[in-house]
């Protein structure tokens, strides 16, 4: 029988014959051109970007889905939401959606979906409601000043986001929590080709009436601004102005003070003149390079602006004092170090801005101590795009496939036998806590004297040229493969099925985030009650010498208290495809998704989710049932369950079809499973 008769294929891979990777993809497209964007395996949801409105959300559907059970309707997210929802509600268990997929396939999407699903069938009433909207609410703050046009997605999210939404007993939303992590704040001064800078400096432009432009000494032209200089100014479809009039007013539905979006406001447009600050070489006479701003007119407004005196930042600006045990040095800047440090300054007060925003938000939508409560989590975060240092975390911790993880990691089993990709290889290489790429970058940056790219490369090469699973010229030319498609200053992490190329280039940089400590006393300074609190280290009191722990550190501290929350609650999964390179509606590149469906481990996951959730037994019931076809354990057996079942089996000849976890026998095929029923009816 060929269950891929008619026109959309299965809806659940389980089903699917046979299992092999061809026809898992040609039923993800032919559901794909029916308009059929879900799709199960088990209870993970696969999700294909349709790149158009599909005629399957809203009202209708969400009251169509609350009412019935899985399996019983078409795929769909709400279904997963519904499930998740009810079991949180119901069952008193702790839920997570894990939605991951990479840029542009539709996490972010996926993720208002759920909400809103949730949002509509979770209690009633005034204050229920004005909670639901301060949380719904947050998704356009955060997407103006977290977002960006890239050349894979108009509206990409540059960090990464989890959601504590919390409940009372009866399931009405009480709150929530938002953690964010790494903002990709490279792009306050810098974009691509193609792409822009946050949305928020654009909406600010566009839709700031005459007289907050004033106000904020700003043009409403974009072209004059150096950190809005691509060129791209405008996404097709999307209305900067009208957004800012939303964002405006989300803001005001979440909690903030008419005072503090003002204030919000400034610092942006604080960032924005920073960048036309034109710094200028200056020869003194005794030879040193130094720099001075080339035109005064700038940091004169930025100064009116943040009640900051214009000479003292621009001291801040173009030198740096070191202090030795004994005495402060201060050394001029060349105009390469003082363009450095405007940037560094740039990026740290724009990044600082969104932790306070989503702090302030928090503030907003905290629920208070001692409340009994559920939890639904819902974790959005990008999916990898080459080249990025910070991309190295999302695919090596969210990646392994959800049956796996709990088949393997609960039963200790070695699952040789479903080619399933083991991922801890790969996170060892890049997390290992003394000998990980990550804690080599830190070891770097901690070095004193010339450190750079190269040397830290260097050390990878030296360090992992064994290892299976790393790659670079260096050890290519050492096993004589030339490639040339690798760089020199690159190197390669093997994922299963794909290879990753990460750039060294400012790695060291990124991971430092080095900010003089001239910079953060001069912002400390300010009369700006908002752009002072982000600076807390320049308080003179403050000032310890400890020096704050880097990015790569960071950020590596922040996934284990994630992946410590995530594992306490049941996990949803829903797996997130994008059908083509062009958003566009209706194409789906083979090629593009089978490379998704590779490494998001699809077709394991069907493997290792009909092998594991059909066939799997305690020890001791399967033992009672069986032991009779076994000499060793019929009529008598003494030993433990475990090794009886192991005796039964190994007499059979079976112990390769099978696999033995600590409390439960696995077994992969339903062949077996009827093969020992055919035996036991034959001696019965
Ligand atoms: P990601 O967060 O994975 O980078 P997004 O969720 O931002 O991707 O999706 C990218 C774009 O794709 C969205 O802006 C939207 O235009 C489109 N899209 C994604 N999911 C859907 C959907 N379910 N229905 C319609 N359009 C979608
Ligand atoms: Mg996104």
């Amino acid at each position: 029988m060929n269950l891929l008769e008619g026109s959309v294929g299965v809806e659940d891979l389980v089903l699917l014959e046979p299992l092999e990777q061809e026809p898992l993809l040609k039923n993800l497209q032919l559901r794909y051109e029916s308009k059929e964007i879900y799709t199960y395996i088990g209870n993970v949801l696969i999700s294909v970007n349709p790149y158009q409105q599909l005629p399957i959300y809203g009202p209708e559907f969400i009251a169509k889905y609350q009412d019935y059970t899985f399996y019983e309707l078409k795929p769909h997210i709400y279904a997963l939401a519904n499930v998740a929802y009810q079991s949180l509600r119901d069952r008193d268990r702790d839920q997570c959606i894990l939605i991951t997929g990479e840029s542009g396939a539709g996490k972010t999407e996926a993720s208002k979906l759920v909400m809103s699903y949730v949002a509509a069938v979770c209690g009633k009433g005034e204050q229920v409601n004005s909670v639901k909207e301060q949380l719904l609410q947050s998704n356009p703050v955060l997407e103006a000043f977290g977002n960006a046009k890239t050349i894979r997605n108009n509206n990409s999210s540059r960090f990464g986001k989890y959601m504590d939404v919390e409940f009372d007993f009866k399931g009405s939303p009480l709150g929530g929590v938002i953690t964010n992590y790494l903002l990709e704040k490279s792009r306050v001064v810098k974009q691509l080709k193609g792409e822009r800078n946050f949305h928020i400096f654009y909406q600010l432009l566009a839709g700031a009436d005459a007289h907050l432009l004033t106000a904020l000494k700003l043009e409403r032209d974009t072209s004059g601004y150096a950190y809005l200089n691509q060129k791209v100014s405008r996404v097709d479809g999307m209305d900067d102005a009208a957004n800012f009039k939303a964002v405006q007013s989300a803001m005001t539905v979440i909690g903030f003070s008419e005072e503090e979006i003002q204030r919000v406001l400034e610092v942006t447009a604080l960032v924005l003149k920073l960048g036309n600050v034109e710094l200028a070489d200056e020869f003194q006479a005794n030879g040193v390079s130094a720099s001075s701003i080339r035109d005064g007119k700038g940091i004169q407004e930025i100064g009116e602006m943040v009640g900051l005196n214009s000479e003292e930042l621009e001291k801040a600006l173009c030198s740096r004092t070191m202090k030795t045990a004994k005495e402060k040095v201060v050394t001029a800047l060349n105009v390469i170090q003082a363009q450095y440090a405007r940037d560094a300054l740039a990026k740290n007060i724009y990044s600082r801005l969104f932790n306070w925003i989503v702090n302030r938000i928090n503030e907003s939508i905290k629920v208070g101590v001692g409340e009994k409560k559920k939890v639904m989590g819902v974790l959005d975060i990008y999916g990898f795009e080459i080249l990025e240092v910070r991309e190295l975390h999302p695919i090596t911790c969210l990646g392994p496939a959800p049956v796996t993880c709990h088949v393997s990691s609960c039963q200790g089993i070695p699952w040789t036998k479903v080619d399933y990709f083991d991922n801890g290889i790969i996170c060892n290489l890049i997390e290992h806590n003394q000998r990980g790429i990550l804690a080599m970058l830190d070891e770097e940056c901690l070095r004193p004297g010339v450190v750079s790219d190269s040397t830290f490369l260097a050390k990878l090469n030296q360090l992992f040229s064994k290892h299976d699973h790393y790659e670079s010229k260096v050890t290519q030319n050492a096993q004589r493969q030339y490639d040339h498609t690798m760089g020199l200053s690159c190197f390669r992490i093997c994922h299963y099925a794909g290879k990753v190329t990460y750039n060294v280039n400012s790695f060291i940089d990124k991971n430092n985030d080095l900010l003089f400590r001239d910079l953060s006393q001069a912002m400390w300074k300010a009369q700006h009650p908002l752009l002072r609190s982000l600076f807390p280290e320049g308080d003179p009191k403050q000032a310890s010498l400890k020096r704050p722990p880097t990015a790569g550190a960071q950020f590596k501290s922040s996934v284990a208290i994630l992946m410590k929350n995530l594992y306490s609650k049941n996990p949803n999964y829903i797996r997130c495809i994008k059908p083509n390179e062009h958003q566009q509606r209706g194409q789906f590149s083979w090629d593009l998704v089978a490379i998704q469906t590779q490494y998001l481990g699809l077709l394991e996951n069907v493997r290792v989710r009909r092998a594991g959730y059909a066939y799997r037994q305690r020890y001791e019931p399967f033992l009672e049932r069986y032991r009779l076809l076994s000499r060793s354990t019929w009529p008598r057996w003494n030993g433990g369950d475990r090794e009886g079942v192991e005796k039964v089996l190994g007499d059979l000849n079976l112990s390769s079809e099978v696999a033995f976890g600590k409390t439960k026998i696995f077994i992969r095929s339903p062949r077996t499973l009827f093969f020992l029923e055919e035996q036991r009816r034959l001696r019965l």
